[in-house]
């Protein structure tokens, strides 16, 4: 299966569920709020919002523990949450899904359980240039551990990740090669399955930071090849605080765990704690029980719609969006690739982005300002942080006009 989009798309009816999202009901400073900002955080429909109130309500107790009813169920919408995980990335087994805090905890476990006690002095760690932070300090650490060495694929001066250039990286002294699935601050996707295709070629395992891929196409973790994938539900119209490692059952059988506590044990002596069977090996202590509720619910949902529904339709606005941004007078376009999901970064001669954030605010329109978590991503554009506006499901073609019409208000006003 290939991970870029088909760009042929049939012509589909654009998507009208903006009504499902409360909070998008709103106005802002006296004008209804366009959201645009979801790959920050995306916002959640109301199927969401009941699901985890309806848990709260309900059936709240701890899990996994209690042989009373609620705890029999809270454990039952837990561990369903989970199996809606498995099936939504068709991962081969439960066990492969580890819930984590987000797609930080779930690098930053593979960084320690997995990379470490395989990893020395010298030997390196691949990612790219265009990595989330949460994609770069975990490693870095690693290597202030270890001895190891951070070693940076490149990019082009459109966002796109220079193959031949990283395929160069990877030999035999590479341990693990960490990617991102989409770029948050340029937007390009990256081609997973190649990629990973060459780093097995090579016995080099791959993790894929696929916090901003989920929300936006079907995602196969088998079809991709990959040995880990991490994803966050706060970005997929789920509750924040919640997150997703998948990870081939071979290896997480082979890794130590990486927190201890409750939950995590089958037996605890003082002589020696025998670990629980995967994935509870992997969840020490409480989980947060509500926010994977939360997150069944946003899978329900998403699958209601179809996810090559929603990439068609934001492909569409993707495409109207970065053309009317293109014409705008000064505006400058960060991040052109061929094969992008939908977040456009821009800048604007002689307005600081975050000035212009306040300006779009004031008219209702919310985009994020500043370095997006990608501060390498700016220092390779030479610039000190963009505006960008990400799109979601939910947003419509109206959207895109607000944000043209409003971003041509602030530059009058500024100018
Ligand atoms: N990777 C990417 C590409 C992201 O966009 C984000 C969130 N901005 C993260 C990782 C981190 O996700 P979280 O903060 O939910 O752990």
């Amino acid at each position: 299966m290939s991970t870029l989009p088909d760009t042929q798309y049939d012509p589909i009816e654009a998507l009208d569920v903006r009504g499902d999202f409360p909070a998008l009901a709103q106005t802002v400073n006296g004008h209804p709020l366009t959201f645009l900002d979801s790959a920050a955080s995306a916002q959640q429909p109301a199927a969401v919002i009941d699901a985890v109130r309806r848990y709260q309500e309900n059936d709240h107790a701890n899990v996994h523990r209690g042989v009373h009813t609620l705890s029999h169920r809270a454990t039952e919408a837990y561990e369903g949450a989970r199996d809606r995980v498995r099936s939504f990335v068709n991962a081969a087994s439960r066990s492969e899904i580890v819930l984590t805090k987000g797609t930080t905890e779930a690098v930053n476990l593979v960084a320690q359980s997995f990379v470490r006690p395989r990893i020395g002095s010298g030997e390196k760690i691949v990612i790219s240039h265009m990595e989330h932070h949460a994609n770069i300090v975990p490693w870095q650490i690693l290597c202030e551990q270890t001895g190891a060495e951070l070693v940076v694929a490149p990019i082009d001066e459109r966002g796109k990740l220079r193959l031949d250039a990283l395929y160069s990286l990877l030999d035999e002294s590479v341990r693990i090669l960490g990617i991102t699935h989409v770029s948050n601050a340029l937007g390009t996707i990256n081609p997973i399955a190649e990629i990973t295709a060459e780093a097995r070629a090579r016995g080099i395992p791959v993790l894929v930071d696929g916090a901003q891929g989920v929300p936006h196409s079907p995602v196969d973790v088998q079809a991709l090849g990959c040995d880990f994938y991490a994803f966050s539900a706060h970005k997929m119209f789920g509750p924040t605080g919640t997150g997703v490692l998948y990870g081939r059952e071979a290896l997480l059988e082979a890794m130590p765990p990486y927190q201890g506590g409750g939950d995590m044990i089958l037996e605890v002596r003082f002589d020696g704690t025998i670990y629980n069977e995967l994935p509870y090996k992997f969840e020490a202590g409480t989980p947060n029980i509500a926010g994977v509720v939360g997150l069944g619910a946003a899978i329900e949902y998403l699958e209601g719609i179809g996810m090559d529904r929603v990439n068609a339709h934001e492909q569409l606005l993707l495409a109207d969006m970065m053309e009317r941004l293109g014409k705008i007078d000064g505006l400058r376009l960060i991040g052109t690739a061929e094969y992008k999901a939908s977040v456009q970064s821009f800048v604007v001669d002689g307005i600081h982005p975050h000035d212009l954030g306040t300006l779009l605010d004031q008219q209702g329109v919310a985009v994020r300002t500043g370095h997006h978590c990608a501060m390498p991503v700016m220092q390779f554009f030479d610039v000190p942080g963009t505006a960008r506006a990400s799109l979601a499901l939910y947003n419509t073609a109206d959207d895109v006009e607000r944000l043209i019409a409003a971003l041509e208000r602030a530059i009058r006003m500024f100018r």
